[in-house]
C-alpha cells in the first residue's frame, strides 16, 4: 500500500463517481450542447450568486483566460510573489498576455489592501506599466493552505473599486477555504469579478476548474478559452464527475482538515522539526532543524511506502485529500512518530 501525500491532485474516482459519469448527458460543448456540462456551469454560477460560469481543462487555463479579460499587453497585476499565477503557469501573464507582474512579500502567500496601493501606478505616468488587475490566491498553496479573512478581502475590493482595477481569485482550493471557515460561495462571489475554482484537487474529480463571472466575460471568455485550445467536445463525462464531486465531496474536506492537524500536532513535539507553518486547512508546510536530514528523512519514509514533497528552500509539503484514509492515516502517524533524525 503506497500513501501518496505529495498532492489531492492525485486522487482516482471512486466507483461511485464513475457510476454518475456513466450516465453523462452529453453532446457537443462547443455547440454549448452537453447537458452536463450546462448542468455544472449553471450549478456552481448559482452557488456563487454570479451570473455564468464555464468549465476548463485546467485551473491553469482558467487564470490565463481570468487575467486576458482584464488586460492589456503593458499593462501590469499585481498578486503574491508565491503565487500559482505567478510561479507555476510557466509565466503565462507574460507569454500568453504580455502582461506583468507586481510581486507582493505577502503573508504566507496572502495580500493586504496596503500592499495593493504599494504597488497601485499611476495611470497617468507613462514611464508605467498600467495596473489592471489583481489575483488573490485562496487557500494559498505554498502558504500552506492558508486562508483569507473576508475583512481583508473587502479592504481589497475597496481600493480597486475606487482606482478600477478588477479583481480575480484562483480559488483551486477555495473549497477548502469554505469549510475551514465556514464561509459561503455568494460571499466571495460578491467580491471578485472572476473567481476560478478547481474540482481536480480536494473535490476528487479526474479533471477540470470553472471560471465564473459576468455574463458578459464570460462570454468573451469562451472565445479565449476556443484560442487556447480549450475547447471540447462531449465534455459531460468530466463534468458530471465535478457534480457529483460537488454534491458529495465538499464537507468531508474537514476530515482532511482535521488529518492534518494531527499530523501539525505530531510534528511538533519532534525535535526535528523546527518549524510549521500552522495548519489551517488540508496542506502541512513544515522544514527540518537540519537541512541535511531532508533526503535521510526522505528516504526514511519511502521505505514506508510514504511519500510526501520538498517544494525548495528546505520546505517539506503533506497534503492529506479524498483517497487518504483512516487506517492510513493511523500507519503515517505511527510512522512519522518513531522516526529518528
Ligand atoms: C493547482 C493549482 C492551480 C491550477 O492547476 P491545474 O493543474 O492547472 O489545474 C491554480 N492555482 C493553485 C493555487 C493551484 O494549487
Amino acid at each position: 500500500m503506497e500513501i501518496n501525500l505529495i498532492s489531492d491532485t492525485i486522487t482516482k474516482p471512486t466507483p461511485e463517481m464513475l457510476n454518475y459519469m456513466l450516465k453523462a448527458r452529453v453532446g457537443d460543448d462547443v455547440y454549448k450542447q452537453d447537458g452536463s456540462t450546462n448542468e455544472l456551469e449553471t450549478a456552481v454560477a448559482e452557488l456563487f450568486g454570479m451570473e455564468a460560469a464555464l468549465f476548463f481543462p485546467s485551473g491553469t487555463m482558467a487564470n490565463q483566460v481570468a487575467i486576458k479579460l482584464h488586460t492589456q499587453p503593458g499593462d501590469q497585476l499585481i498578486c503574491d510573489r508565491s503565487s500559482h499565477i505567478y510561479q507555476f503557469e510557466g509565466g503565462g501573464a507574460a507569454v500568453n498576455h504580455g502582461v506583468s507582474s507586481a510581486l507582493v512579500d505577502g503573508d504566507r502567500g496572502r495580500i493586504t489592501a496596503e500592499d495593493v496601493l504599494y504597488h497601485y501606478t499611476d495611470p497617468n505616468n507613462i514611464h508605467l506599466p498600467v495596473t489592471k488587475l489583481v489575483c488573490l490566491e485562496n487557500t494559498t498553496n505554498m502558504g500552506g493552505g492558508a486562508c483569507y479573512e473576508l475583512s481583508e478581502i473587502e479592504r481589497i475590493k475597496e481600493v480597486c473599486e475606487a482606482r478600477n482595477i478588477k479583481l480575480h481569485l484562483d480559488g483551486a482550493r477555495l473549497w477548502n477555504a469554505l469549510v475551514a471557515k465556514s464561509q459561503h460561495p455568494t460571499q466571495f462571489g460578491a467580491l471578485f469579478d472572476t473567481i476560478s475554482v478547481c474540482f481536480s484537487k480536494s473535490l476528487g474529480a479526474p479533471v477540470g476548474s470553472v471560471l465564473l463571472g459576468s455574463k458578459e466575460l464570460i462570454q468573451r471568455a469562451i472565445r479565449l478559452r476556443k484560442v487556447m485550445g480549450g475547447g471540447m467536445r462531449q465534455t459531460g463525462y468530466l463534468t458530471s464527475a465535478a457534480l457529483f464531486a460537488l454534491k458529495n465531496n465538499v464537507s468531508r474536506l474537514q476530515r482532511d482538515h482535521y488529518r492534518a492537524k494531527q499530523i501539525e500536532m505530531l510534528l511538533n513535539k519532534k525535535t526535528w522539526v523546527k518549524e510549521i507553518l500552522p495548519v489551517q486547512t488540508n496542506i502541512l508546510v513544515f522544514r527540518l532543524e537540519d537541512d541535511a536530514n531532508i533526503k535521510p528523512f526522505l528516504d526514511k519514509l519511502k521505505q514506508k511506502n510514504i511519500l510526501i514533497s520538498e517544494i525548495g528552500k528546505g520546505w517539506l509539503r503533506i497534503v492529506t485529500h479524498l483517497d487518504y484514509r483512516e487506517v492510513m492515516h493511523e500507519y503515517v502517524l505511527e510512522t512519522l512518530n518513531q522516526i529518528e533524525l
